[in-house]
């Protein structure tokens, strides 16, 4: 994996333009030699830019294992949510939440009517009265509100529990708006996208674990000519140009810094992990 390197550092931007600073790349295109930028992952949860790029893979990979799955009579799809009693401390929280929702799914009546799924936490409420909760999507075969609210009360203690009739396509669009939105007010997002570093966006349970695991995430294609090939112009190494690659990148970037000291190989063969990922 290339070492991360930043463009700019947002610490070192003037105090105005840091609201707005994301960490950026600039990558050209193999084919065509078009240079686009492209957003780093910042850690932040509920980071706008970032979360297009997480919509699309949530979406590519629901997507994929749903398309995957036998159609019939039998099964159908439906949006649970679970919910705990609120929580001062989130963090042990969610813990718990995801802990009470995996032994429900050893429960033999869970077992019995649903193949798999993916589930989401979403978070609610503030400080010293968090409110989460689990959205999940699920196939099943059915099953009543009355016996599953039953037992997520007998592994949880929770009462609060949903159950909802979801068309596939919207199934998806529920899910993945879950996955990457924040459910608190604007001043309270950052505290939230902290507490839950570390969770994951999504994760998926039964069968869907298995049927994910093959399913290619989108490239991102060339906006000029469609290729899926693309090299890093690392700002610190490439210096000036030294051959005909580097000397079109040079025309095309012409404010490449330039760096005397050392007049190295362009590195061009870096693979941008972030779109194969
Ligand atoms: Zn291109
Ligand atoms: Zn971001």
């Amino acid at each position: 994996m290339p070492e991360k390197k930043s463009v700019f550092s947002p610490s070192e931007l003037p105090e105005e333009v840091k609201p707005d600073a994301h960490e950026y790349k600039t990558i050209v295109c193999s084919n065509c030699l078009g240079t686009h930028r492209i957003p780093m992952p910042c850690g932040d949860r509920f980071c706008a830019v970032c979360n297009t790029r997480r919509r699309k893979v949530a979406r590519a990979k629901i997507t994929g294992v749903m398309d995957k799955l036998p159609r019939t009579k039998a099964y159908v799809f439906r949006h649970i949510t679970l919910s705990v009693a609120n929580c001062s401390d989130l963090k042990s929280g969610i813990k718990f939440l995801t802990d009470s929702f995996r032994r429900l799914r050893q429960r033999s009546y869970w077992k019995n009517r649903v193949s798999g799924g993916v589930f989401t936490v979403e978070v609610t409420g503030k400080p010293d009265n968090w409110h989460p909760h689990l959205h999940i999507l699920v196939y099943t075969r059915g099953m009543s509100w009355t016996q599953l609210s039953k037992r997520w009360n007998h592994v949880s203690g929770g009462l609060s529990c949903y159950i909802q009739n979801m068309p596939p396509g919207k199934a998806v669009i529920y899910m993945t708006k879950y996955i990457t939105k924040a459910s608190v007010p604007d001043h309270l997002i950052k505290t939230v996208s902290a507490l839950m570093k570390g969770i994951r966006l999504f994760q998926f349970f039964g069968d869907w674990h298995g049927l994910a695991a093959g399913i290619k995430i989108p490239k991102f294609h060339c906006p000029t000519c469609g290729a899926a090939r693309w090299e890093i112009i690392d700002f610190t190494v490439y210096e000036k140009p030294i051959n005909a690659m580097s000397a079109m990148i040079g025309k095309l970037n012409p404010h490449l810094p330039l760096n005397k000291s050392s007049p190295q190989e362009p590195v061009i063969e870096h693979t941008l992990h972030i779109m194969s990922s």
